[in-house]
């Protein structure tokens, strides 16, 4: 199982997409059906033996550091690090503390997965003035001490966002170039931000149209250099066709095999159901991590969706918040299907590219639920 481990709520950046939009709908209520505690620890306030002893009866406990920006509460951490004994530790951060913290630990993680949105200009336009400047100088630090782990670029997007420019300049800059890559759609998450965006119109202009073309070079450079590249959502898809896998669930792993534990301890389907009393699944001191209750996707809009299967529901946050109107979320909809479809018309290209052994099956082999939510 995998388990997000909630270090803190508190962050040192404050993004458009996240502190920004929170500000724009601080009114915004999820319904009388979900109750919310804001009164949660700002930081964890369950004692790490507990933890340990949570994760001992797991074997393939992955704990997955997290917030807010979890390298805030840096000691506690090293102490984790200490005194728990998982199969991986990985981390998701937006990267401006990672030279605070020593490579003896920085290197024991399996993964890095780094906020990051493009070039400088879009990611301080996001982020906040220097922030890109910053995470690159630690990156570079970090893989000079040592890191050898995956090293993942995790992009937000939405309007002001070129998806094919941004994920080419990622791979392809020659400062610091990521060959494992991300992104997410800023999309279902805030009550009222769908009519003040532009976000059909981006969709239809500049984000499918984007996609549809990485799709192509990506297996372009399959064919020219025998090189799967880890572009995610790409990867995650043909990953899927390729071993004709059937009903995927949640491809986060959200509310089935990827939770996470509150500030308070108490284990919750996703990061982003902090505070929601309905969805606590137990608590860190007393349940079993390998007997947590599942939750999955409610009908509307996913269970007579014709591409379910494929898609898993998206995201468990989105489909019981249903903070976007059923009109505004077919839309985000219609970027999953055009995004199933680009990748499989490459299918017959990939295919005759692994029977004539310029790329393996195996090439395309990745730790599901690693983060990347495979589906943006
Ligand atoms: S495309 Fe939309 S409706 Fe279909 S399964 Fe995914 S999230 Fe649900
Ligand atoms: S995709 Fe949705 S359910 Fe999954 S981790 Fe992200 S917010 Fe949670």
């Amino acid at each position: 199982m995998f388990f997000h481990v909630i270090l803190t709520s508190e962050c040192n950046l404050q993004c458009k997409y996240c502190f920004g939009e929170s500000l724009e709908d601080f009114d915004e209520a999820f319904g009388d059906d979900i109750e919310v505690d804001y009164n949660l620890p700002k930081n964890v306030s369950y004692e790490i033996p507990q933890l340990e002893k949570f994760c001992r009866q797991d074997p393939d406990c992955v704990l997955t550091f997290y917030g807010g920006e979890p390298l805030l509460q840096a000691e506690k951490l090293r102490q984790i690090m200490d005194e728990v004994v998982p199969k991986h530790f990985m981390i998701q951060t937006n990267g401006l503390l990672l030279d605070k913290l020593e490579p003896k630990y920085t290197n024991r993680f399996h993964t890095i997965l780094v906020s990051i949105d493009g070039e400088e200009a879009l990611t301080d336009y996001y982020r906040g003035k220097g922030t890109f400047r910053k995470v690159i100088d630690n990156l570079k630090l970090i893989r000079q001490n040592g890191f050898e782990g995956e090293l993942i670029a995790r992009m937000t997007v939405m309007e002001q966002t070129d998806i094919q420019k941004q994920v080419h300049w990622l791979l392809d800059n020659r400062e610091f170039s990521f060959s494992s890559i991300h992104w997410q759609l800023n999309a279902g998450f805030w009550g009222n931000d769908y009519q003040r965006r532009n976000f059909e119109e981006w969709t239809q202009t500049s984000y499918v149209p984007g996609v549809r073309a990485l799709a192509r070079f990506w297996v372009d450079e399959m064919q020219l250099k025998g090189t799967v590249l880890k572009l995610y959502p790409l990867l995650g898809i043909a990953e899927s066709f390729l071993n004709d896998e059937k009903d995927c669930l949640m491809r986060c792993g959200g509310g089935w095999i990827n939770y996470a534990i509150q500030t308070d301890g108490n284990i919750i389907p996703c990061p982003t159901m902090w505070g929601m009393k309905k969805y606590y699944l137990g608590h860190v001191a007393t349940a079993n991590p390998l007997a947590l209750k599942k939750i999955f996707v409610s009908e509307k809009p996913c269970v007579k969706c014709q591409i379910l299967s494929i898609c898993g529901g998206r995201c468990l946050y989105t489909n019981i918040t249903r903070r976007w109107s059923d009109e505004a979320y077919s839309k985000v909809c219609y970027t999953v299907a055009q995004l199933v479809e680009s990748v499989k018309a490459e299918m017959p290209r990939i295919e005759e590219l692994i029977r004539n052994g310029k790329i393996k099956l195996g090439d395309f082999d990745y730790l599901k639920y690693n983060g990347c939510e495979i589906i943006p």
